[in-house]
């Protein structure tokens, strides 16, 4: 007899139904599974056999064929136990199994008939509701309790989730710009960059709040829409770094890996390709503090994602994509010893020491940062000014109608939203400068010796500083706020 029971497996980020059909025919005892069952597949066997026997059900002493369909696509991990037991209840009719058609089954099993969470069970539940089926028959107790409910006989608690609520709670930071004295310079850049997408990097001495500003930047970004927060959760889902509890990525994340990260870790890697970095860190920020001191070949990783928004990594299995939309910040010390330019303390690099420390990080990496600034020591009565410590709210209010501006400006432009995705050819034609604002870059490119590049990053920034304030043309203020944070360039490095 036959039976079947629909499941499903994770492939990148989403699933696909896999069926799973038992077979039980007469003949000497087999037990084989075929649909390109991978090693944690192969090894459910045992137990199902365990599990089935431990339980007071019958494992029948017969010819068993599992197939695993579609039959092409290789199945990996250890959620095909759960309704490979069931198929065989079902098969030989230990259950009648009213409702197998309507539902969905995934779950290890432990020997004693116990089911083990597994991975991915948001991207599995999605696939399952998008094929029409009922429900999802996830790891709660045991073997038997499942059993019951599909033949009909007892129910199984129905997992109550209030999304809007659940959003709405998730939803709340828990830091906050208000904690961050003094830095009202540091704190406008950051404003400036999360308006208009802009990557930035902060350079300053140990100490002045560098990664205290950066944890603080998903803060004032735009709230995640709920479709972009169930993207980012898949993806959280899938990696198993979903913290036991936590349903629902709803704020925007902050990733900080450690500088001795691998190229693997950071982009994503493994036999079965898991996501990296940059994909957790998918519509929020990475932090990436001590840039000179990552690899160069780890930050050459970075391009591609940075480019294009996924990242694709090839294997010989396979090959998978994933998300990896974010802002990148990055801190540096202006120098080895942290203290060229302060006044307080005596740098010992010398000039040369200085300038291999910033060559590490330029090139290509640095062609993708729009925003350089310098983030000097607080003094003690900055730190002691109880002024200018605006919540992360009230910004993120400004940072908003800023982005409805940008939308609607590059609402026929596929791929750009935001200013700092801006191409030669829309600079062109969106940041049109008064003439005051002329005259005044003319000036600054012939004294900093800009080159063409760092003058069309004055003009995207100058173009979202317009935004924040909901100015059309850009003004010399704009484009002399935006010189500003070109501090490597001032110090020919752009
Ligand atoms: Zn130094």
């Amino acid at each position: 007899m036959l039976a079947r029971v629909r499941s499903a497996a994770v492939l990148g980020i989403d699933a696909y139904l896999v069926d799973v059909e038992t077979d039980i025919a007469n003949g000497l005892p087999t037990f084989a599974t075929v649909g390109l069952p991978q090693g944690a597949v192969k090894e459910g066997r045992e137990r199902v056999f365990a599990a089935l026997a431990n339980t007071g059900y019958t494992f029948p002493l017969k010819r068993i064929t599992v197939n695993l369909a579609p039959a092409d696509i290789r199945k990996d991990g250890s959620a095909f136990d759960l309704p490979i037991a069931v198929g065989i209840l079902a098969a030989t009719e230990q259950i009648a199994g009213e409702r197998l058609a309507r539902v969905a089954v995934l779950g290890e099993l432990g020997l004693e008939g116990a089911i083990r969470p597994v991975r991915g069970a948001l991207p599995v539940a999605l696939a399952a509701r998008a094929a029409g089926l009922e429900a999802l028959v996830l790891p709660r107790e045991n073997l038997p309790e499942v059993a019951d409910f599909l033949d009909g006989r007892g129910e199984l608690p129905e997992a109550q989730v209030d999304l809007a609520g659940l959003f709405a709670e998730r939803a709340k930071d828990d830091v906050d710009f208000a904690e961050v004295r003094g830095q009202a310079h540091a704190k406008r850049a950051l404003e400036v960059a999360a308006a208009g997408g802009h990557n930035i990097l902060m350079i300053g001495p140990p100490g002045s709040g560098k990664t205290m500003l950066a944890r603080r930047l998903p803060t004032i970004l735009p709230r995640m829409s709920l479709d972009e927060a169930l993207e980012t959760t898949k993806i959280h889902s899938v990696t198993g770094v979903l913290p036991l509890g936590e349903s629902l990525v709803a704020r925007r994340p902050f990733r900080a890996p450690h500088h001795t990260i691998s190229d693997a870790g950071l982009i994503g890697g493994g036999s079965y390709p898991r996501p990296g970095e940059v994909s957790l860190a998918h519509g929020g920020v990475l932090f990436l503090d001590e840039l000179p001191e990552f690899r160069k070949n780890v930050l050459e990783v970075l391009r591609q994602p940075m480019e294009d928004g996924v990242v694709t990594i090839a294997r010989a299995a396979m090959s998978l994509s994933y998300p990896a939309r974010f802002m990148l910040a990055a801190a540096m010390n202006p120098c080895p010893c942290g203290y060229f330019g302060d006044p307080h303390h005596n740098c010992v690099c010398g000039p040369l020491g200085v300038e291999r420390y910033l060559a590490r990080v330029s090139g290509p990496l640095l062609d993708r940062i729009d925003i350089h600034l310098e983030v000097p020591a607080v003094k003690y009565r900055a730190l002691a000014d109880q002024s200018g410590t605006e919540p992360s709210e009230a910004v993120r209010e400004r940072v908003d109608r800023a982005r409805v501006v940008q939308r609607e400006r590059f609402g026929h432009r596929p791929g750009v939203y935001a200013n700092a995705h801006m191409a030669a050819r829309d600079i062109r034609t969106f940041c049109r400068v008064s003439d005051g604002a002329d005259a005044l870059l003319r000036t600054a490119i012939t004294r900093l010796a800009l080159s063409a590049r760092a003058y069309h990053r004055i003009l995207k920034i100058a173009r979202t500083i317009a935004d924040l304030e909901g100015a059309a043309d850009l003004q010399p203020k704009h484009v002399s706020e935006a010189i500003q944070y070109r501090s490597l360039d001032r110090r020919g490095l752009g």
